[in-house]
């Protein structure tokens, strides 16, 4: 009785049934958890309300206030009017087109005193 017990014991733990449920069953469960998290959505930001910024053209220094276009990635169908597509003063591509270091206040300042007295011939 008792050496065909411990055999029976020794067969179970061999093929270790239940062991190799439980593995399958931690590795499938494992994976349903892991895919979710490995599935990379890339997130792509919305640039569509960015803030406006300052720039500066690099063929005629003319300083630009306002936003270079963008294609914004998650909403591709849409255009913005007020975005430049090329410098406003000589046409430049927006490539030369470069962040100012300039702030938007010091640029306001600047082209309100490039233009002096217009508004009072225009009157
Ligand atoms: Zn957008
Ligand atoms: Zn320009």
């Amino acid at each position: 009785m008792a050496p065909s017990k411990s055999f029976c014991a020794e067969s179970k733990k061999d093929v270790d049934p239940n062991n190799n449920e439980n593995d399958s069953l931690k590795k499938t469960s494992k994976l349903k958890f892991e895919l979710p998290a490995n599935y990379k959505y890339e997130v792509q930001e919305c640039i569509c309300f960015r803030p406006k910024a300052a720039f500066e053209c690099r063929r005629c220094n003319h300083y630009i206030c306002g936003r270079i276009c963008e294609v914004c990635q998650q909403h591709p169908m849409v255009t913005f009017l007020m975005d430049f597509h090329c410098c406003p003063c000589c046409s430049a591509p927006t490539t030369d087109i470069k962040l100012s270091q300039l702030s938007l206040e010091e640029i306001h300042k600047i082209e309100d005193g490039i233009l002096p007295g217009d508004n009072d011939d225009f009157n």
